[in-house]
């Protein structure tokens, strides 16, 4: 595998940032996924947004949109894959041992991985860990993922491959890598980012492609939903056919295989021309 680290391709062996690295010894950084398909990145310009807004909101330099293009075109040509996880990585830089950020740069790592098409449907469970939609990182993509990681951890252990999160209110939040969206008598509705989710661009295109409602939910909703799915870039739009003891629509429910259609569809639009 070969991987961008400032300024440069190297193999993965010998890509390097400094163990002080201030991303490493307190997550201070910021990451995107970007799904690529036949060495086209999917929706590049808006994960370039957000990796914008996520690194104003924690006080990063404006990442440089034509450099990190440059890794990323790189990056996919130094590493064929038919799917491809690529992951854009900027972080605080070298910095003291302490929580004040260093002066010397930031950095930026671009890697890809080839992955395979998620299954069409899952199993989620529901965790008692709240996201905090007041607090300073909400809705914004940093590498403090440690509270997903545990979240997911527990979830393997309940054989499903998706943790829903309540807000501090106990609303519906999101998962641990995804937008939740619940059907209820044939709509559809997701949690507004006010929640404290991501702005899942997935999610901001499920809402547009299906004319999903932003709604604020309890967690309760889970449990009297007619059908659950999940959005996000490695998922596309993925059932959720059981969460904890529930099982819902044995299969795909009929307005989550209408909107995964829709989706597919209009997915193969090119959205970054
Ligand atoms: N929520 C969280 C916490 C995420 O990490 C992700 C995906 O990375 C999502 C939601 C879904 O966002 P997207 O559709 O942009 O991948």
């Amino acid at each position: 595998m070969r991987i961008w680290v400032n300024g440069g391709l190297r193999d993965a062996d010998d890509a390097r940032l400094s163990v002080l690295d201030h991303g490493l010894t307190v997550g201070d950084g910021i990451f995107e996924t970007v799904r690529t398909s036949e060495g086209r990145p999917f929706a590049l310009t808006r994960h370039l947004d957000r990796l914008t807004r996520s690194a104003r909101g924690l006080g990063l330099p404006d990442p440089d949109h034509d450099e990190v293009r440059h890794a990323v075109a790189a990056v996919i040509d130094a590493n064929p894959v038919a799917l491809g996880r690529l992951r854009i990585t900027c972080t605080g830089g070298l910095s003291p041992l302490g929580s004040d950020r260093g002066d010397n740069g930031t950095s930026l790592v671009v890697a890809l991985d080839g992955v395979s098409r998620r299954p069409d449907s899952t199993a989620a469970i529901t965790v008692p860990w709240t996201r905090n939609e007041r607090g300073a990182l909400a809705g914004l993509k940093t590498t403090s993922y440690a509270e997903n990681v545990v979240a997911l951890a527990r979830a393997r252990e309940r054989g499903a491959s998706e943790a829903l999160f309540p807000n501090t209110a106990d609303r519906l939040c999101e998962g641990t890598g995804s937008n939740v969206f619940v059907v209820l008598g044939g709509r559809i509705h997701t949690p507004p980012v006010a929640s404290g989710c991501l702005a899942g661009i997935t999610r901001a295109l499920a809402v547009e492609w299906t004319g999903a409602e932003e709604t604020d939910l309890p967690m309760d909703v889970l449990a009297e939903a007619d059908e659950v799915f999940l959005t996000s870039t490695l998922r596309d739009i993925q059932a959720v056919h059981r969460v904890d003891d529930r099982e819902l629509t044995p299969g795909i429910g009929p307005v989550t295989a209408k909107a995964m259609r829709i989706f597919a569809e209009r997915a193969g639009d090119d959205l970054d021309p």
